[in-house]
Parts: C-alpha cells; structure tokens; sequence
C-alpha cells in the first residue's frame, strides 16, 4: 500500500495518522520524541528529530506523500521535501502562516479583514503605536507561540516597561485588543482539483488563552455565519490551499469579521467532528492531500467539545463510570502537566444548552481547580 509521511506526531498527528490507516494507508512519522502520541500506535514508523537532515532523508524515503501536523518545520528542511519527495500541500502556506506579519498581510490581500495592528521590532516602536491602537492591546511574538504562550496583554502605560521582554524574540506585532461577541472558526480543506469543503461553525470558548469548549453549531446569526464561511473561501482560494486551513475568527458587536490567525492543519477546535460530522477533519485531511474527492461534511448531531487538560484528566477518569454518552479521547501523553492538552471529549445531543448544563454538573473542573489551588 502507500504510505503517507507525517511530520509531527503528536496528538493531530495521532488522529491523522489513525484515520489515514483506517483509509488503508500506512503511515509513516517524524518526531524527536520516542514515546510520543503516535509512537504508541501499533505499526507506525517513527522516525526520530525535525530537523536533522538524515531523518528528513528517511521520511522521504519511507513515504509516497509527505504531510505535516507540527507547524515549526524549518523553511530549508520543507523546502528540500518539496523538491525530493511529494508534499501536495507545498511549502507557501505554511511559510505565510508560520509568522504573524506575513500571515496578517497575506489575510488582507485576500480581502479579509483583520485587528488593527502594528509591526514591532523595538521598545519606541510600541510607544509610538499604542496611542493609535488603544487600551487594551496585546503583544504578540510574529513567531512560534501556541496556547497564549509569547503574547502580553497591554492595559496601561505601565505594562509597557514588562511586555517589551517578548521582544527579545525578535519581531512582534501589536494588536487592538477586539471586544469579540464571540470567537468562531470555520475549517476548510481544498484538494488539489480544487474542490473545497467547510466544517460546521465552531463558537469557541478560551480559558486563560487555552481553548476549552468547542460548541457546534455555533449561537451566531445566519448573517454571521454566511460572513464567516466567505471569509474563510476566500482565503483558501486566494492561497491556492491544499489540504486544510483553520481560520480563528473574533466575531464583534455587529456581526464584523476580523480573523485572528490561521493554522495550515486539522485544528482543536474541529475535534468534534470525529463523531459529529459525517466526515471528519482529519479523514478529510488525509482525502484533501491525496487528491481523493471530499466527503460530506453534515453535521449529524449538535456536539461540544471539551479539553482535558494536565488537571483534568484524574477527575475524569473517577467520573468516567457515570458518563456513558461522552466520548472520551486521551492521546497518550504519559506526564499530565497542568495546561498541558492530554485529550479531550465529545458529547453529542440534540440540544447544545442540555449538553452544557450536563458538563457544567460534572466535578471534574471544580475537582481540577481545586487541584490547581486555583
Ligand atoms: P493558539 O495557536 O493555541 O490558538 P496563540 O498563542 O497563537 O494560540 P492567539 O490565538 O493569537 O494565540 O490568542 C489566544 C487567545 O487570546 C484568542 O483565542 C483570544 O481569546 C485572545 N486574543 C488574542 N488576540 C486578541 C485580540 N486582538 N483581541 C481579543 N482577544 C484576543
Ligand atoms: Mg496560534
Ligand atoms: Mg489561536
């Protein structure tokens, strides 16, 4: 059979790669760690280090088409796959979309709208820009940060003197703090015929930065949501996508769109189609990269999403014997630090606010505070 090359083998590798056999691929996966979520499925070739060109060499080798889950690859290392093995997707997206600043202009040009913002290289340089910009602003490093990590809420003039530190990870960006309704995304897969399929809305609930639930379909108006859905078209065609596009969205007070960022890969919060949708993202992942006909993306019953995280996961299991309708997904990942993302469960219902006063009765995230001493 063939086999399909992931970079990345953690908990999106994991589902991709679970899904591409289950297509009757076999899959192999570039991760430095041995004992990570993919290392612990059966017949998977795990091939160790990112960005060691040996290791590069041998994903090559060992696979017929080449994916990626992990974001960080290096533009030399992606760029020499793309010229000695076959990586569908390209390496344009993921570059535009590994930096803030490329990513914001990139959405702009697409005819998107985005926060206001400015680029930071320098401490002056956010003096001179938060007059324009306002109170609250936040900070953000152009590269590298994930769950919050590298970015600073600016509220006064006196938060400038400890934001500045993240500029010691070069390029920043300032962004107008936006008071979102709600936070949405749409996720969207393109093949390389060009046809193109959408996930249900997601309305996104975020904790400390971290998203919690996923609730679909979203409480937003038809309005917002055929806002949102061409929105996110847009920016796939003017991409030339292939394979899948996460685009994070802050819904304002009038049904404006502005889009927070983009991840060129199945996304956290589209998790809940595993078992809402009739076809899930990373079953179509693996559909968009090989070029085989998108399936239907209908939802078939309302669902939420909740995290587990570090914290949560002991509550959990001492609930696990009373909760029958959830489903419950843990990735394998053996040291359940607090915030650390460990798995997440679905419940599905024909009524999204049953659903939500059935895990707002649940103990495990008074139990996880409690433990957190938070
Ligand atoms: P991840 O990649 O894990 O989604 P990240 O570290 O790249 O996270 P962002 O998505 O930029 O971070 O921001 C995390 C969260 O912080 C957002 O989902 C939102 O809740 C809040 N946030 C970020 N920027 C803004 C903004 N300009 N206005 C309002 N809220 C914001
Ligand atoms: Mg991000
Ligand atoms: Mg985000």
């Amino acid at each position: 059979g063939q086999t399909i090359g992931i970079i990345g083998g953690g908990q999106l590798g994991r589902m991709m790669a679970l899904a591409a056999k289950a297509q009757g691929f076999r899959v192999a996966v570039l991760d430095p760690v041995e004992d990570s979520p993919c290392g612990q499925v059966a017949d998977i070739k795990v091939i160790g280090a990112y960005d060691s060109m040996d290791a590069i060499k041998q994903l090559a080798e060992a696979s017929d088409v080449i994916t990626y889950e992990f974001e960080n690859i290096s533009a030399e290392s992606l760029n020499w796959l793309c010229e000695n093995a076959y990586v569908p997707q390209g390496s344009s997206v993921l570059s535009i979309t590994q930096d803030r600043v490329s990513e914001k202009e990139a959405i702009v040009k697409a005819g998107a709208a985005v926060a206001p913002y400015s680029v930071i290289q320098s401490a002056e340089d956010i003096y001179d820009n938060i007059e324009t910009l306002g109170f609250p602003s936040v900070l953000k490093t152009a590269r590298g940060g994930y769950d919050g990590k590298g970015q600073f809420v600016i509220r006064n003039q006196n938060d400038i003197e400890e934001a500045k530190a993240l500029l010691v990870h070069g390029t920043c960006v300032l962004e107008q703090f936006i008071s979102f309704s709600k936070e949405i995304s749409v996720i969207i897969f393109r093949n390389p015929n060009g046809e193109t399929a959408v996930l249900p809305v997601g309305e996104n609930i975020h904790q400390e930065n971290i998203l919690h639930q996923t609730i679909v379909p979203a409480r937003i108006s038809t309005q917002a949501e055929e806002k949102a859905l061409e929105a996110a078209k847009q920016i796939a065609e003017a991409f030339g996508l292939v394979g899948t596009l996460a685009v994070e969205m802050f819904l304002g007070q009038d049904d404006e769109i502005y889009i927070n960022e983009l991840a060129p890969r199945p996304h956290n919060s589209g998790h809940y189609s595993i078992e809402a949708c009739e076809t899930s993202q990373f079953e179509q992942h693996v559909r968009a990269v090989c070029n085989w006909p998108l399936g239907s993306t209908e939802l078939l019953k309302p669902a939420i999403m909740v995290n587990i995280l570090g914290e949560h996961v002991a509550p959990l299991l001492e609930e696990i014997p009373s909760l029958a309708d959830w489903k419950v997904h843990l990735y394998g990942k053996t040291e359940a630090k607090t915030k650390r993302k460990m798995g997440h469960v679905t419940l599905l219902h024909s009524n999204v606010e049953d659903a939500l006063a059935e895990i707002e009765k649940s103990d495990i995230w008074a139990k996880a505070q409690e433990k957190i001493g938070g």
